[in-house]
């Protein structure tokens, strides 16, 4: 028999959340039910767009869906849960990155995330948390892929898009100089 699992306690706004196999699916993941498009628009040319459906069919946990991550990026909002972030933001990843990709998270959502998934704080000894009050956006956009269909990425300040060119599919968080950097397990011990 399997292992059941149990969940730690869950805030609200991620028991609201669409779930798969029993289990919420944070705001950001991307859904099997997307599709690989490329639109052209006025302000930032060429971008990947998905247009999936949370909460149809199977989820693809820990792959970002390109419309949601970009969104979660731009108005601050949650990864996990999806409402609008409040200080102090939480990024979970590697301790010294200068940038990320996952989108920041309230308090509350990284404690539960940290909780739920153990495979996040035992990835390494390096995983750590980032606590900001702000963030500065990046573009990363595709210019073209290599021999082998590697993606050929450029990361490029925001609103440079269209002069950099090739097709925008993430935006990327600049972790600020005030940042505070704790190891993972750290600082959960700490809040949790
Ligand atoms: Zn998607
Ligand atoms: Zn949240």
């Amino acid at each position: 028999m399997p292992p059941v699992r149990t969940l730690p306690p869950m805030p609200e706004a991620i028991a609201a959340l669409p779930r798969d196999r029993g289990y919420p699916v944070p705001w950001v993941s991307c859904w099997a039910n997307g599709q690989f498009i490329v639109r052209n628009t006025p302000h930032s040319g060429l971008v990947r767009r998905c247009g999936c459906t949370p909460g149809q069919g199977r989820a693809l946990i820990g792959t970002p869906c390109a419309d949601r991550q970009r969104r979660a990026m731009r108005q601050r909002l949650c990864g996990t849960c999806g409402r609008p972030l409040t200080s102090p933001m939480v990024f979970i990843g590697e301790r010294d990155m200068p940038y990320s990709q996952e989108p920041a998270l309230h308090v509350e959502c990284a404690v539960f995330s940290l909780r739920a998934c153990p495979h996040l704080l035992h990835h390494g000894t390096s995983v750590g948390v980032i606590i900001a009050s702000a963030y500065g956006i990046m573009e990363s956009r595709v210019l073209g892929f290599d021999d082998r269909g590697n993606p050929i990425r450029r990361l490029c300040p925001a609103g440079d898009g269209k002069r950099t060119g090739g097709a925008l599919e993430c935006l990327i968080a600049r972790m600020p100089q005030s940042a505070l950097r704790h190891p993972a397990e750290a600082w959960l011990a700490a809040t949790g």
